[in-house]
């Protein structure tokens, strides 16, 4: 844990000198771990939906003759199978993640667009809480990165502030400038998150509640796309929240002023 990991070489030169090398490979062998970590959780996950469909599938072929029950597992199999789709979603964008380079292949963002399109594709879902998201705030700088990823980062959060909130409540959407950076918040109305909590739930597979989570179609990963999103674009994710008064997430992106970096973003697309 505390260990630092070194690879050492010795050579011997002549009967004088000996030259010693040393490298630090405790990054390395974290990374390793990080990794194997990973793989372990995802297994454990997907055992859950594979091994209900597997039970499901056997309570329909044993329940011949009763339509009824027959429909009520027919249900469970398209619940759990959703479930697998969203979570086999969610390892591949978050895989995908690892293997983009955003500032060498972003370009000037459109924020309006990136806003519309995240509230755009949560609205079903709003309507189905009776929920209203409200959408406020304007700011004339420039952002930069990957609108794609950065639409999916809001789109996560937006979706996260409609199903731990109650029914018939606001979220609100944000946009403002502030010290160099522009920031997009995302403030709902539902029950808060302590400060233990805040610290954990951008790790991967981490829910305060696990069986809401579930039940509400959470697959314990969004939070840690939206981390990682951040990241990519030299910017961040940040929480403020309070049990029992409702929380807001802010995504901050620097501000894009250096228009010899807009051209040469330009000519890397050449
Ligand atoms: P999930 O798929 O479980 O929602 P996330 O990574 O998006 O996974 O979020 C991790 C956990 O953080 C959630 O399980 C939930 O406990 C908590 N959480 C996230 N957003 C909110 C919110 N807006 N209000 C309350 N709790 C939240």
């Amino acid at each position: 844990s505390g260990a630092t990991v070194l690879d050492v070489r010795v050579a011997i030169l002549g009967d004088e000198y000996v030259l010693l090398l040393a490298e630090d490979q405790t990054e390395i062998v974290r990374a390793q771990s990080v990794r194997s970590d990973f793989v372990a959780n995802v297994s454990h996950e997907l055992k859950t939906p594979v091994g209900a469909i597997r039970l499901l599938s056997e309570a329909i072929g044993d329940a011949a003759d009763d339509p009824d029950a027959i429909r009520h597992f027919t249900q469970s199999l398209h619940k759990e199978s959703e479930r697998l789709t969203a979570l086999v979603q969610d390892i591949m964008e978050l895989s995908r993640l690892q293997g983009t380079d955003v500032v060498a292949a972003g370009r000037p963002v459109d924020l309006d667009r990136v806003i519309g399109e995240a509230v755009d594709r949560n609205r079903l879902t709003a309507e189905s809480r009776e929920i209203k998201i409200v959408v406020g705030g304007q700011v004339q700088a420039q952002a930069f990165g990957d609108a794609d990823l950065l639409t999916t980062a809001l789109r996560n959060l937006i979706d996260n502030a409609i199903r731990y909130s109650p029914p018939a409540t606001r979220v609100g959407v944000g946009v403002r400038e502030r010290e160099g950076m522009i920031q997009i918040s995302v403030t709902d109305q539902g029950p808060g998150i302590s400060e233990e909590e805040q610290e954990r739930i951008f790790e991967r597979f981490y829910r305060v509640d696990a069986a809401r989570s579930r039940q509400t179609g959470g697959t314990g990963l969004g939070l840690s796309i939206v981390k990682h999103v951040m990241q990519q674009h030299g910017g961040e994710v940040t929480v403020w929240s309070r049990e029992g008064q409702g929380s807001t997430f802010t995504l901050s992106v620097p501000v894009m002023e250096d228009m010899d970096a807009l051209d040469q973003a330009a000519e890397g697309t050449e």
